[in-house]
């Protein structure tokens, strides 16, 4: 607590430069247009209402997803399921633009203190900084109604088809931007879409998000009772997320991230169903068992040997296509399953693997001091469908064969199941 007291104690400071200087801009920005239109845009009679009403629910909805909350957290690490956006965004449809920033600052705030703190210590700066891109996006968002002349949602239920275009843009554009303008906070290392702008399930959520919010505003400009029946699919959302996180938490290797038996058993099926679709197109089974390495954790202890395993992982993933499979049976087993690839590539792969292993270096601490563990090596066996067997099992059986003769010829090399005799 004393770190956010104390401004030179703040996390931010230890942040990388550029982000220093995004979060900080996106903050004068943020403040420069609330207090801006705060001076700007009147405010009207029932304007406190409907902020109430939106931080009353904003608050509600928080405290009945706690639980939810709490069981997702410990499933799945990603620090936050933003479902913000349903009030701030019924806000810009319904609120002058500085109101709306303060019911963003307002929300966050109480997540802040109420679940983000409790359940994971969120660096403070980090939901500053996310508040501060929320209240961005709805002025983006605002900016856009305020170009199209029309007043929000009191303005489009005048407007007729014209109100009926003009929101969804508006969400359209509270989408757009928000995701734009959060890919610089984004960590250094993420460089993919889909890291950057996250999976379709996570897209589908904001939109869905969205569209609550739209009938949330609606509701409050028509009929404002109703307006609770939004809390009912929105809590229903959140558990949805949470099912989600489940289902690939039980398919996941929690060590390493590789999938875990039965997420590797799912999809190998899935795979030869699909090969088997094709006229029997060809895919190989890799088993890879490092070697000696009870050897690493009597010398380095068990958390270095961890540290190993998880590098280990990285570089078979590192090393095969974004949809080869790769999975962790336990301990120091892995098993790589390459779609539409025949023997002759399989092998080559394999070998690829091997040599990336037996070159890899790992910092791991051992009793208090850093050591570089090196000297690794692997044994890996090779099947390929349909050579090898018509189902999951025998191929697994099969690679698993030439790994103990891989093994039993002096180990770190690939023996296919075609000459392991
Ligand atoms: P080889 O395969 O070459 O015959 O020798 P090995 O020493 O690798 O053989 P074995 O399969 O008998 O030993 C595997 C060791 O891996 C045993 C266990 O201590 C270790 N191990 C298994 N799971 C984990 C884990 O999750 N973390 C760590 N650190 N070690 C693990
Ligand atoms: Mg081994
Ligand atoms: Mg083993």
């Amino acid at each position: 607590m004393l770190d956010v007291v104390s401004p030179v104690r703040w996390t931010l400071w230890k942040q990388r430069r550029s982000l220093i200087v995004y979060c900080l801009l996106i903050e004068a920005a943020a403040v420069t247009a609330t207090v801006t239109t705060a001076v700007m845009v009147p405010s009207r009679p029932h304007d406190a209402v409907i902020f109430a009403s939106l931080a009353g629910m904003g608050v509600l909805q928080a405290e009945l997803g706690r639980q939810v909350e709490r069981v997702r957290r410990r499933v799945n690490g990603t620090p936050h399921i933003n479902l913000t956006s349903v009030w701030t965004f019924a806000g810009v449809l319904l609120l002058p633009p500085a109101l709306v920033a303060v019911l963003a600052a307002l929300l966050y705030v109480h997540l802040a203190v109420r679940s983000w703190y409790r359940l994971r210590r969120v660096p403070a700066f980090r939901s500053v900084f996310n508040c501060c891109l929320a209240i961005i996006t709805c002025f983006a968002a605002e900016a856009l109604l305020a170009r199209a002349g029309v007043d929000g949602m009191y303005g489009a239920l005048d407007a007729g088809w014209t109100g009926v275009g003009v929101i969804p843009l508006a969400a359209a554009t509270y989408f757009l931007v928000g995701a734009l303008i959060a890919v610089p906070g984004l960590s250094a290392k993420t460089r993919s879409f889909k890291e950057l702008f996250g999976g379709w399930a996570d897209n589908l959520l904001e939109i869905a998000t969205l569209c609550l919010g739209m009938l949330t505003a609606l509701a409050l400009a028509t009929l404002p009772a109703l307006v609770l029946v939004v809390i009912p699919p929105l809590l229903l959302l959140h558990r949805g997320v949470l099912v989600k996180q489940l289902e690939v938490a039980a398919n996941t290797d929690e060590k390493t991230g590789l999938f875990n038996t039965a997420g590797w058993h799912s999809l190998a099926a899935r795979e030869l169903a699909k090969a088997k679709r094709k006229a029997k197109a060809p895919f190989g089974v890799l088993m890879i068992d490092i070697d000696y390495f009870k050897r690493i954790n009597d010398e380095h202890g068990h958390l270095a040997g961890d540290v190993v395993l998880k590098a280990i992982a990285a570089t078979i993933r590192s090393e095969v296509r974004d949809y080869d499979c790769v999975g962790r049976f336990g301990g120091e087993e892995f098993v790589v399953l390459l779609p539409e690839t025949g023997e002759a590539d399989v092998v080559g792969i394999a070998e690829r693997i091997r040599k990336a292993i037996a070159r890899l270096e790992v910092e791991a601490m051992d009793e208090g001091r850093t050591t570089v563990i090196k000297g690794l090596s692997a044994s890996i066996g090779v099947a390929t469908y349909p050579e090898a067997g018509g189902a999951v099992e025998r191929l697994l059986q099969a690679a698993d064969k030439a790994l103990y003769s891989a093994k039993r010829a002096g180990r770190n090399r690939v023996v296919s199941i075609m000459n392991a005799g």
